[in-house]
């Protein structure tokens, strides 16, 4: 097959058509339209074979996981996604391959309401990245360094699943019971975009970060970025019926603390919308957990059990 009967059987026809789309696939490059009074917000991952997946992963795993992981980071921001591009690196034209990775796409985009508008395709290393854009008022955009001391800290959903999933991958966890087994995979290759709270964060967070390198790696960046300090709860972190149904408490805080992949937002909340956030996030799908508070000395993470200072915790997942 060539490059442009590839695009046009795998990619052209098969995604979801937005309105707001004047151009898409097919010509030098794509026209949108930008709704009156919203910034665009535009972001990009790359997943890497051997490095973010194994040689031979699930093809619509690895398709769905990278658009995944591009509308974590516009839930991040407050963003409504809308538009995405496809830049695919292939070693060779599998068209079994193909079949199942764009379906994996166009899954994605009806299930989200985004189109595909555009690409690149090369023969090289496995490797797809993904530009994501979408839209968000701009004063409305939840920023890292935004968080303000007194602020309390929230997560979406469980913690360390996905760690748990990697490290079954991985051969370092044995889990017997086929269920927790199959859950723990399944948020490895299947993360979810908290979307719907990303955008009902709107006003009522002050800060806000996905989490990709683990609790304690992306917090910092909040930190950091916010001139704060942290102290954080390590039995207040929420753990999914499998993680404790499947190893001792220890373990899965530390899959909580340090594991990466997990894409739930944390965000920061003060004192006096902490009543609104809780009765907002009622009405999204997602479950959300106070794990902590701000304070005013910066860049001190502190990590407390039964409210007694612990030593210093794993790290997440760092490239370099
Ligand atoms: P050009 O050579 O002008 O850069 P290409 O030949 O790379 O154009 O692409 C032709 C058209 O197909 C463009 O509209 C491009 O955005 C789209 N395209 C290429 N690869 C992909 C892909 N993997 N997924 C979606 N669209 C793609
Ligand atoms: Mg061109």
């Amino acid at each position: 097959m060539k490059e442009f009967s590839i695009i046009d059987s795998f990619f052209k026809a098969q995604s979801h058509q937005r309105k707001d789309v004047i151009l898409g696939i097919g010509d030098d490059a794509a026209l949108t339209i930008i709704p009156q009074g919203q910034a665009l917000v535009t972001t990009t991952d790359t997943l890497i074979a051997g490095v973010h997946f194994l040689v031979n992963a699930n093809p619509h795993a690895i398709a769905q996981k990278a658009i995944a992981v591009n509308l974590s980071d516009l839930a991040a921001m407050g963003a409504e996604p809308a538009w995405i591009s496809l830049s695919l690196s292939l070693p060779i034209a599998d068209e079994v391959w193909l079949s199942a990775f764009s379906a994996g796409i166009a899954e994605m985009t009806k299930f989200y309401s985004i189109q595909l508008i555009g690409g690149d395709t090369v023969q090289g290393p496995l490797a797809v990245t993904i530009t994501a854009q979408g839209f968000v008022p701009p004063e409305q955009a939840l920023l890292r360094s935004k968080a303000k001391p007194g602020d309390f800290v929230y997560v979406t959903g469980y913690l360390g699943d996905a760690g748990a999933g990697l490290d079954i991958l991985l051969d370092k966890l044995q889990i017997n019971d086929g269920d927790n087994k199959a859950y723990f995979l399944s948020r490895l290759h299947y993360p979810t975009p908290r979307l719907l709270a990303g955008t009902s964060l709107r006003r009522l967070a002050n800060a806000c970060i996905d989490l990709s390198d683990g609790l304690n790696s992306d917090i910092r960046h909040i930190l950091k970025a916010s001139n704060c300090g942290a102290t954080i709860h390590l039995d207040k972190l929420p753990l999914s019926k499998a993680m404790r149904g499947s190893v001792e408490a220890n373990v899965a805080r530390n899959y909580a603390v340090s594991a990466g992949d997990d894409y739930e937002l944390l965000f920061t909340v003060s004192e006096e919308q902490k009543g609104k956030l809780e009765l907002a996030m009622a009405s999204t799908n997602v479950c959300v957990t106070c794990i902590g508070q701000l304070n005013g000395i910066a860049n001190k993470l502190e990590f407390r059990l039964n409210n007694a200072v612990v030593d210093e915790q794993p790290r997440g997942y760092q490239h370099f």
